[in-house]
This record gives C-alpha cells, structure tokens and sequence, in this order.
C-alpha cells in the first residue's frame, strides 16, 4: 500500500514529502502512479474540493489517497481569491501579475486592514472506504509589495509578522513548520497513524 497524493503540483508535492517524510510509506504523485484524472472542483468550501478529488481518485486504485485543496483568503476582498485561488486572473497569468494585482487592490488600505490567511485542507480515502479531513491556516498579512524567490504562488506578498518577512523569504523547513499545509498535514499524519496499523 502507498499513499497517492492527488495533485499535479511539483511545489505541493516536495513540501508533502518534506512534511510526511518519516510516514511508513511511499508517497506518490497522481503522475507517479499513472493516474490521469481531470476533475471537476465544484465544492464551496477548501474541505468539499479536498474530498471531491480524493474520492475521485480513490475509484482508480486500492491505496490511500490523500488531497488538498489551498488557498488564500484576504479580509479586505471579503476572503477572495479563496477557493479560486489558482483560477484568480487565469491559470496561465503568472503570480508576478496577480501579486502586484492584489496589492494594487489594497493599496492605501492600512496595515491593521490588510489581514490575511492561508487554508488548506486535507483530505482522506482509506482503502475500507473511511474518509477524513484536516483544516490547517496560518495568519498573514498582504505585504506592499512582492519580496522574496522561495515557494510559490502568493508566497511573496503574504507577510508573517512573527518572522518579519514573507513565507517566500522563509527557508522551506521554516515554512513547513508554521505553514497551513503543515499543520493540516500533521494533523492528517496523527488521525492516519491512529487508522493504518503499521504506519
Ligand atoms: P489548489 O489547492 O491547487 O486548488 O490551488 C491553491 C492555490 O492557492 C495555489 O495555486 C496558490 O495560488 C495558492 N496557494 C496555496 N498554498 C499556497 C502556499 O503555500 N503559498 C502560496 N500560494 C499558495
């Protein structure tokens, strides 16, 4: 048995591994496992998209199938972009247009209104057919402007005022560590090592 995670995403996939490194099993990419799916994410919250392409996929294989599903909420744009993080301006638009976008959309907006946070949630399909869901978040801000090479995405404009610079301008270790991926993901690691025997 291994664990299938559902994403095409290369940057997703190095910080799973980073994060569930020393889980008992192997951990495969959907393309590892030469599983093609092109599913439709029409769920209203993170949680209902996670699950949506974990049980998809889990109907093409008998191992566990985890998913995410990510984004960035911004107080100000009532929590957009949100679920549509990755469809915000298009999918092919590069993040260096879309940061500066919304930065421009927040522009003479004070500091105390520019709060923002990072949601992922992970979904689960176990082989018995079981489903689980974990929420991790980390608290922001919207910087003024783009800083920082690590990561991806909206990494350089979401300031974390406890380290003073952007998650782009973290190493990934240090992102791993307080990121919403993280914690959602170690989250997920204790309800499956409580599930899966062995792990
Ligand atoms: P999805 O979860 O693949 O539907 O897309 C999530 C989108 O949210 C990504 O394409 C990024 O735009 C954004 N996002 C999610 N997690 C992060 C992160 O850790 N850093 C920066 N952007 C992120």
């Amino acid at each position: 048995m291994r664990i299938i995670f559902a994403t095409g995403n290369q940057h997703k996939m190095k910080e799973i591994r980073e994060i569930l490194g020393d889980i008992g099993l192997e951990i495969v990419s959907m393309k590892e496992a030469g599983i093609e799916a092109d599913i439709v994410e029409d769920g209203k919250t993170f949680e209902e998209n996670a699950m949506i392409k974990a049980t998809e996929i889990a109907k093409l294989c008998d191992d566990i199938v985890l998913a995410d599903d990510s984004g960035l909420e911004i107080d100000y744009l009532d929590k957009a972009p949100g679920i549509m993080s990755a469809r915000f301006m298009g999918e092919d638009t590069s993040y260096d247009i879309k940061n500066q976008a919304l930065i421009d959309k927040l522009e003479g907006v004070p500091k105390e209104k520019r709060t923002a946070r990072f949601v992922c949630a992970i979904a689960a399909v176990l082989p018995s057919g079981k489903q689980i869901v974990t929420r991790g978040t980390i608290e922001g801000m919207i910087g003024y402007e783009i800083a920082g090479e690590n990561g991806f995405g909206y990494d350089p404009i979401f300031y974390v005022e406890e380290y003073g610079c952007t998650t782009a301008q973290l190493s990934p270790e240090e992102k791993n560590k307080v990121s919403h991926r993280g914690n959602a993901l170690m989250a997920m690691k204790e309800k499956l090592e409580k599930e899966v025997p062995n792990l």
